[in-house]
């Protein structure tokens, strides 16, 4: 047997933590979509425009009103241009192991399809893919639904505080306080008002175990240091009358502001020693600034707050070899492959063989799927495992480490390390 195939069976053994998912609870699950409705909303759509694909023909592709056969001509061309790539691949395999359709093409879109619908409307399937299929014990779904609700779907919670950091009408602002029974008047207030937000959920009775910034989408990670009076000149702007009126059209706050309050939050994540994911590297979609989204960019955060864990996501790519030595540099910095092995197999093979060198194994996280639609976590939990095997195997051949370290930092990587970050222990009992 070869060093890889002993890997990889280690591997698919085990029982893995999922760090980040978007997946709706299976109750809401849309039931009036059939398969390319769902399955291209988001990741492989991006590439089907990179390919070519205009943005009539994807929104006709999305319509499941329409037929499917024509919505597949449509499509077909860029589909067969991008199935390959590290988005295409997940659809590919969950075709084939979920469906039993070896191929998708014009000859079995349809039946694709009507085993798609069978299996949704049949029930349990969100048990038979993250479960039986996958192997996934827990996966930390971003975010929390609000209000707080809790299903039998095997997910914990982050909490995102965007809407605290870049307040855009204070209809918004009056709704967050009124959740945490406060009138919103004066910074001080909004200050208060974000701790009470998050401190609700610390007394260990609900499932949230982290915070989440995705403000990588939006604005650059560079959070400099401001003074109050600034912040509260900004947060005033959002009170004056040409903003305040119920009708008004959302604005877009000050940078200092949304400063001032990202270095607040920090510090509640301090005081509650609560992780912080950040998304960083690759926007999805078509179109965004990827140097906004520059792990190094969060430099001054993270020296600041030395005690709050900060779990960099994505790889950081295009930015790995910056990501890695972050991780190598600071205690509080740990690396997320979390969407990695799905945006790129080979970076993601080549970035764990670096780090491997670099970063002490406990700071990295192999997996998280980062899907809106279940079906694409299987393919793409599939692809995690063989990439891990795929790097572990270079470096016991390449004569780094054994293969019992290779097997030891398997478990690390898929289940210890993001288990002690998240400390979800009590998650995990009896399973
Ligand atoms: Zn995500």
């Amino acid at each position: 047997m070869s060093t890889y195939t002993e890997l990889l069976d280690h591997i698919q053994s085990l029982k893995i933590i999922d760090t980040h998912e978007h997946l709706p609870f299976e109750a809401d699950r849309p039931k009036e979509t059939d398969v390319l409705e769902e399955w291209l909303a988001h990741y492989f759509s991006s590439d089907l425009v990179s390919a070519g694909l205009s943005d009539e023909g994807l929104a006709a592709a999305r319509d499941s009103r329409r037929d499917i056969l024509e919505r597949w001509r449509i499509i077909e061309p860029y589909w067969h241009a991008a199935e390959s790539t590290g988005y295409g691949r997940p659809l590919s395999l969950g075709a084939r192991d979920l469906y039993g359709i070896d191929e998708i093409n014009a000859d079995t879109i349809q039946p694709l399809n009507e085993a798609f619908k069978a299996a949704r409307d049949r029930g349990g399937h969100y048990n038979f893919v993250l479960k039986e299929k996958s192997g996934i014990a827990l996966s930390i779904r971003d975010a929390m639904p609000d209000p707080y609700t809790e299903t039998d779907d095997p997910f914990v919670f982050t909490m995102q505080m965007g809407n605290f950091i870049c307040p855009t009408h204070y209809n918004e602002m009056r709704a967050a306080g009124a959740k945490v029974g406060m009138e919103i008047h004066s910074l001080t207030d909004w200050m208060e008002a974000a701790r009470r937000t998050i401190e609700t959920h610390m007394d260990g009775k609900t499932r949230v175990v982290c915070l989440k910034s995705a403000l990588a989408y939006m604005r650059n990670l560079r959070y400099d240091k401001v003074t109050y009076a600034d912040a509260e000149r900004a947060f005033n702007e959002v009170f004056e009358d040409r903003n305040l009126a119920d009708w008004r059209a959302p604005i877009k706050a000050a940078k200092v502001l949304e400063d001032f309050m990202m270095h607040h939050v920090c510090r509640i994540a301090d005081d509650n020693k609560l992780v912080h994911q950040f998304h960083t590297g690759i926007q999805e979609g078509n179109g965004n600034f990827i140097t906004d989204s520059n792990p190094t960019l969060l430099t001054n955060l993270i020296i600041e707050y030395r005690n709050v864990r900060f779990d960099l996501f994505h790889m950081g790519y295009p930015y790995m070899l910056e990501l890695g030595n972050m991780a190598k540099n600071f205690r509080n910095v740990f690396i997320d492959m979390c969407w990695g092995h799905a945006v790129s197999p080979t970076a993601a093979r080549n970035a764990l063989v670096e780090w491997l060198d670099a970063v002490p194994a406990n700071k990295i996280m192999a997996f998280g799927g980062d899907y809106c639609f279940i079906d694409g976590v299987y393919g793409h939990q599939l692809m995690a495992r063989e990439n891990v095997a795929a790097s572990l195997a270079q470096k016991v051949t390449d004569g780094t480490f054994s293969l019992t370290r290779a097997k030891e930092i398997a478990n690390w990587v898929f289940i210890d390390n993001p288990k002690n970050l998240f400390n979800l222990d009590r998650f995990l009992e009896g399973q």
